[in-house]
């Protein structure tokens, strides 16, 4: 075991140690969770969702509990952290529901009769990001546990202390023992080795591409199941026709949330020239608006980001001579603040158009025709999310069945909905989180064939 320190982004303050596990310590979780596996996948299905209810109920009522730990642990805002916790509630309450639909096939055959089983495929091993630490962890643990799995989650290095709250909660709520275990320490160390370990049966990532690819090269050695949920470089796409205004006021949000630390953010602009400068005008003034404060402060839109070290990543996409058209404020004094920012690049080919920044700054582009949008749209490696802005019906049709990208919204910059499909397309990732066949996605199918011969 090694100690290492919980730093709260918005003073620089140690927030709390914890103890990381070492390769030793997490070959013996797993041995717990495997064990665990084997009488978890027997409990009664409705006895299964009762106790996810619970766990659910449980969550609710820690809700202000959670959401002060990921103040101090992420500097979210308080506002953005309840509707977190809010979310892994709601998250865990949908698929309490689901041990009990977990509905096989019954398939015409002659001579016997052939049924489908939903098999749970026994411990899965989720690994966790920095930038939504409690919603994310839930959108796998909960359809993991729904499909009568054990889990070994490991959290990012740095946000560790929410996630940890949440195995508290599984167990006070009667989840048993080493079902459902966070494991803190390095993802070089826990986060491999779960990757490595034979009796991991899955693995869900959420993190970098580059991460995802070591990740998935490691699992294709065991042939080991693996969702990736990765980077993501969104256009939100303005069309002259659109409410400009309401694009105008809505896209700060959709990119400087979290301090543009979400992998959904629309941080490429893409306006049709007729309409870019009414747009830029008011989307200065929207800019200029958001309010960048410590996070604890109710009214506060945008916190630090995560450390010192990412705030430097994040400057280096700006080196003098940036193309900068304007930028909005920030605190001064101790946190890792950085100002919302806007660049305009002249090519698409700039590196602020194409790479992941995963900080407060939107890039925007001016495009002629529906088509350059759409090009425009998908010249990137990612494709994760995006928004489309016109009053067209028909051209909101042809232009998000056109751009590769998993999720979509037009006239709106809709947040992740638990009950729908989640994932890339391209270096985004692989496969799908979230939605109603979630909990299948942590099951084996299993054909059975009954003679009834005599
Ligand atoms: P990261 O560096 O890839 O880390 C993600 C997780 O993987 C952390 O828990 C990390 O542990 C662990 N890890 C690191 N190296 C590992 C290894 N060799 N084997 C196993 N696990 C390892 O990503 P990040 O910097 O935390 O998060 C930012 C990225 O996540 C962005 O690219 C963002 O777009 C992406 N993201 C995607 C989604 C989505 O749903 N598509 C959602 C959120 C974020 P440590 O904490 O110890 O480094
Ligand atoms: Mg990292």
């Amino acid at each position: 075991m090694s100690a290492f320190d919980v730093i709260n982004p918005a003073t620089e303050q140690v927030v709390a140690s914890v103890e990381g596990l070492e390769v030793d310590s997490t070959d013996e979780a797993v041995a717990r969770a495997k064990q665990a596996s084997e009488s978890w996948r027997r409990v009664a299905p409705g006895d299964r969702s009762r106790l996810l209810r619970r766990f659910a109920d449980r969550v609710d009522s820690d809700i202000e509990n959670l959401a002060r730990l990921e103040v101090a642990n992420s500097g979210h805002t308080i506002g953005n952290a309840r509707w977190e916790a809010g979310n892994v509630r709601d998250v865990i309450a949908y698929y309490s529901a689901a041990p009990e639909r977990l509905i096989g096939q019954q398939i015409p055959v002659a001579d016997g009769l052939d049924v489908t089983f939903h098999e749970p495929l026994g411990v899965v091993g989720t690994i966790v990001p920095w930038n939504f630490p409690m919603p994310i962890a839930s959108w796998s643990l909960a359809p993991a546990l729904a499909a009568g799995n054990a889990v070994v989650l490991k959290p990012a290095e740095l946000t560790p202390l929410t996630a940890m709250r949440l195995a508290e909660l599984a167990l006070e709520a009667g989840i048993p023992e080493h079902v459902f275990q966070v494991l803190p320490g390095k993802g070089s160390i826990v986060g491999q080795r779960l990757v490595d370990h034979p009796d991991v049966a899955k693995i869900v990532f959420t993190g970098s591409t580059e991460v995802g690819r070591q990740i998935m090269a490691g699992c294709a050695a065991q042939v080991k199941a693996v969702t990736l949920e990765l980077g993501g470089k969104s256009a939100n796409v303005i069309f002259a026709d659109a409410d400009i205004e309401a694009a105008a006021a809505t896209a700060p949000y959709a990119v400087f949330d979290n301090a543009g630390q979400d992998c959904c953010a629309r941080s490429r602009i893409l306006v049709e020239q007729s309409a870019y400068e009414a747009f830029m005008a008011e989307f200065e003034v929207a800019v200029k608006k958001v309010v960048v404060a410590d996070p604890a402060d109710e009214t506060s839109e945008m916190g630090p980001l995560i450390s010192a070290s990412h705030r430097e990543v994040v400057a280096s996409f700006l080196p003098e001579g940036s193309p900068i058209a304007f930028r909005g404020s920030a605190p001064e004094g101790p946190g890792f603040w950085f100002a919302p920012t806007v660049v305009t690049p002249e090519s698409s080919v700039h590196r602020l158009m194409q790479e992941e920044i995963f900080g407060p700054i939107a890039a925007v582009m001016s495009f002629a025709t529906e088509e350059e949008a759409v090009r425009l749209a998908n010249d990137s490696h990612f494709g994760l999310s995006g928004s489309i802005w016109t009053r067209d019906l028909g051209r909101a049709i042809r232009v998000s069945r056109a751009i590769e990208s998993g999720n979509l919204s037009v006239n709106s910059h809709s947040s992740v909905r638990y009950w729908t499909p989640f994932g890339g397309f391209k270096l985004s990732g692989l496969g799908r989180e979230l939605g109603p066949d979630a909990p299948f996605a942590f099951t084996e199918t299993k054909n059975v064939f009954f003679s009834t011969k005599e």
